[in-house]
């Protein structure tokens, strides 16, 4: 069994970074979320940890230790975003396992779709698209979905 390695993933939502200690292949021990929330226009997103239970013991964790003190001083070197953290969590030796695009099954069933649409015709710029084929009401089903994620 591979050994579970410090590691982060950036979820496709865009506002949020999953972070712990991941064993390759073998799902993961504990992990750590970071999830930004708009606070409104004067302060913006905004990030907060969330931790559950399971995995308190990355408190004492030396990695993740180092990372929570480097957290205190975060702004002072970084501004809070997203990126700016996860490049702290690069600097800290978290591995990246953000799954690319093209290894997410949840995109290649939404690429796959949009292809029927346009297979079926009912993409032609010059036409609204038929709102009737099964391409096109499951398309409409997803952006809606999307929209309330
Ligand atoms: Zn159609």
């Amino acid at each position: 069994m591979a050994e579970a390695r410090p590691a982060f993933a950036r979820l496709r939502s865009g506002d949020e970074v999953m972070f712990g200690l991941y064993a390759p292949g073998d799902g993961c021990d504990w992990e750590l979320g970071m999830r930004w929330r708009d606070l409104g226009a004067s302060v913006g997103p905004t990030p907060r940890l969330e931790v559950f239970r399971d995995a308190w013991e990355a408190f004492e964790h030396p990695v993740f230790q180092r990372l929570f003190e480097d957290l205190r001083t975060w702004r002072d070197r970084f501004d809070t975003s997203i990126d700016s953290f996860c490049e702290l969590l690069t600097e800290h030796g978290f591995v990246d396992d953000t799954r690319p695009p093209e290894a997410d099954p949840y995109i290649k069933a939404r690429d796959a779709l949009l292809q029927a649409v346009v297979d079926n015709g009912c993409d032609d710029p010059d036409d609204e698209p038929c709102g009737e084929c099964w391409a096109c009401l499951a398309d409409a089903f997803l952006t809606e979905a999307e929209v309330r994620r």
